[in-house]
C-alpha cells in the first residue's frame, strides 16, 4: 500500500516535536498536525515555563522579606503585578517563538488542524480532507477535566491556565489538591500576599512521595502561613457574594472556608476524546492510551507519547517517549524501550522536593532490601550560610551491593542537587564510589557525601 507519509505525528508539544524531529532525522517522510491556536505546547505556553517564571519572582519577594536576618533592610518591598506578568509573557513569547521556528523549519510538513482517525491508516482534518500514513504517533497531551466537587462548576473556579492570566492578586485562594501544580501555585500566591488554604483529600501532600519528605514540605509551607488541610472529605462548594464557600469534613468536624477564588489543582486527564480512537483500534482506559514499553499502542503501527498515555506526566519523559516511538518506527528490529529506573521528579516549591529512582515506600512495597540514610540541611555548612532551616537529603542503596537505587532531596536547590544522584544511578555507582568522589567545600552538593558514607559503613 502507498501512503501520503511514512509517519504522521498528532500534536506539536514536547512529545510530538521530539517524535517528528527524530523521525525526520532518520529519513522518514513526516507530517506533524497541530490543532492549537498557538504553537509551543503545554510546557512552554501554560505549564513548566510560565509557572517557574512566576515562582522565581515569589522567591525574590520572600528573600527581601527575610533580608533582615542578614542585617539587610529592604523596606517597602512592593510587587508590580502587571510588570511581573509582562516579564513572564515576554519569556514565554521568546520560548514559543523558538519552538515555532523549529516546527516551521520545513524539515517535516506542519499542518494546522484538528484531526480524528477515519480508519487505522487515515486521518480526517477539520476541513474534511484526509491524509494517510504508514505509522502514527499520538501526542495530544492532556486537558483539565471539570472538578469532581459538587457545586464548584456553578460557583466558579480557576484552572492553572486561568491563574497564569490573572490581572491582580486574589485576596484569598483555596487551592484544591496536593500535587506539584497545586503546591507551586499555593506558595506563589502566599508569597505574593494572598491568604492561602490548601485542601487535600489524601493524608499527606505529594501522595506518592515518602511521608518524611512530604511532611517536611508541609511543615515549611505551614510556617509560611499557608493553611494546609490534609485528609479532608466531602468537599462541596457554593457561591457566596462575590466569592466561594467551601465546606468539608476535617479531623471529624464539619468546617468551611470563604475565599475570593478557588484554584482547581486536582490534576489533568488525557486529551483523546475527539480522536475517534476506536476507528484506529487503539485501546484506552478512561482516555489514557495504553502502550507497551516501546510506546506502541494496541494497533502495532500506531504509537503514543506524553501526557495522552502517561504514566508520568512530565516533560523529559514526554520527550523520551516521543523519541522512543520514533526510533521504533524507524528501526523496529532494534527495539528501543522506555526505562523508568532513573525517573526524576521535581516540585519547585521552596524547599523544593526532588526525587529520583526508588522511594523508600516503593522499595518496601517491592520487598527490596535497601539501606536508607538521611542528612539534614540545618546541620550542613553551606545551607546554614544560606539560612536554610528545612529539609534533608535521603539516599537509598541496595543492602548487599551498595548500588544507589534512589534519592530524595527536600531542601534548597533540590531540583539541581538531585541530578548528582541521577548521574550516579546512570553509571550504577555504589554509595562507596559516591562518598569517594571529590566534592568542593562549601557547597550544597557535598551534603550527599554524608548519607553515602553512612551507608558505605553499613555494607557487608
Ligand atoms: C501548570 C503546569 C506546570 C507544569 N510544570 C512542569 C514542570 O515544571 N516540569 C515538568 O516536567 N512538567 C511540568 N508540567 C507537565 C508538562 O507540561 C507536560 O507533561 C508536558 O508538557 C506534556 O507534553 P505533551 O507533548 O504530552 O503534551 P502537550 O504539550 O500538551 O502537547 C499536545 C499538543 O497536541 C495538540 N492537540 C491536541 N489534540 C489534537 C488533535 N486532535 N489534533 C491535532 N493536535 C492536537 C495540542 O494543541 C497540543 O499542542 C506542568 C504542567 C502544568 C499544567
Amino acid at each position: 500500500m502507498s501512503f501520503d507519509y511514512d509517519a504522521v505525528v498528532i500534536g506539536g508539544g514536547s512529545a510530538g516535536y521530539a517524535a517528528a524531529r527524530t523521525l525526520t532525522a532518520g529519513g522518514a517522510r513526516t507530517a506533524l498536525v497541530e490543532s492549537g491556536p498557538e504553537l509551543g505546547g503545554l510546557c512552554i505556553l501554560r505549564g513548566c515555563m510560565p509557572t517557574k517564571a512566576l515562582l522565581h519572582a515569589a522567591e525574590l519577594r520572600h528573600a527581601f522579606r527575610e533580608a533582615a536576618r542578614w542585617g539587610i533592610t529592604a523596606d517597602n518591598v512592593r510587587v508590580d503585578w502587571a510588570k511581573l506578568f509582562a516579564r513572564k509573557d515576554e519569556l514565554i513569547a521568546d520560548f514559543a517563538g523558538y519552538r515555532r521556528q523549529q516546527l516551521e523549519a520545513g524539515k517535516f510538513r506542519l499542518i494546522r488542524s484538528r484531526v480524528r482517525f477515519a480508519d487505522n491508516h487515515t486521518l480526517e482534518l477539520a476541513d474534511g480532507s484526509r491524509l494517510s500514513a504508514a505509522h502514527f504517533v499520538i501526542a495530544t497531551g492532556s486537558v483539565v477535566p471539570p472538578p469532581p466537587i459538587p457545586g464548584l462548576v456553578e460557583a466558579g473556579y480557576l484552572t492553572s491556565d486561568d491563574a497564569l492570566r490573572l490581572r491582580e492578586l486574589p485576596a484569598s485562594v483555596a487551592v484544591l489538591g496536593g500535587g506539584a501544580v497545586a503546591l507551586e501555585f499555593a506558595q506563589f500566591f502566599a508569597r505574593l500576599g494572598s491568604d492561602v488554604t490548601v485542601i487535600q483529600r489524601s493524608a499527606q501532600v505529594l501522595r506518592d512521595t515518602d511521608e518524611d519528605v512530604a511532611r517536611e514540605l508541609e511543615k515549611a509551607l505551614r510556617r509560611e502561613g499557608i493553611r494546609l488541610l490534609t485528609g479532608t472529605q466531602n468537599l462541596r462548594a457554593e457561591r457566596v457574594g462575590t466569592g466561594v464557600r467551601l465546606t468539608f469534613e476535617h479531623q471529624g468536624t464539619s468546617q468551611s472556608v470563604d475565599v475570593a477564588t478557588v484554584l482547581h489543582g486536582l490534576g489533568r486527564r488525557p486529551n483523546t476524546d475527539s480522536l475517534d480512537l476506536a476507528q484506529a483500534k487503539v485501546l484506552n482506559e478512561a482516555g489514557r492510551i495504553l502502550t507497551d514499553p516501546r510506546q506502541r499502542t494496541s494497533a502495532p503501527h500506531i504509537y503514543a507519547a506524553g501526557d495522552c498515555c502517561g504514566p508520568h506526566e512530565i516533560v523529559h519523559v514526554a520527550i523520551q517517549q516521543g523519541e522512543t516511538a520514533a526510533r521504533n518506527i524507524l528501526n523496529p528490529a532494534a527495539a528501543s524501550e522506555m526505562d523508568y529506573r532513573i525517573l526524576l521528579s521535581v516540585v519547585f516549591t521552596d524547599p523544593a522536593v526532588a526525587t529520583v529512582g526508588l522511594s523508600e515506600k516503593a522499595a518496601r512495597a517491592e520487598g527490596r532490601k535497601v539501606l536508607v540514610a538521611t542528612y539534614p540541611f540545618n546541620d550542613h555548612g553551606k545551607s546554614m550560610i544560606l539560612g536554610c532551616q528545612d529539609g534533608f537529603v535521603k539516599l537509598l542503596a541496595d543492602a548487599v551491593t551498595g548500588e544507589i537505587v534512589g534519592g530524595a532531596c527536600v531542601g534548597p536547590q533540590g531540583g539541581e542537587l538531585i541530578h548528582e544522584i541521577a548521574a550516579a544511578m546512570g553509571r550504577r555507582m555504589t554509595v562507596r564510589e559516591l562518598a569517594a568522589l571529590p566534592h568542593y567545600h562549601p557547597t550544597l552538593a557535598e551534603i550527599w557525601t554524608y548519607p553515602a558514607e553512612e551507608l558505605a559503613d553499613q555494607l557487608p
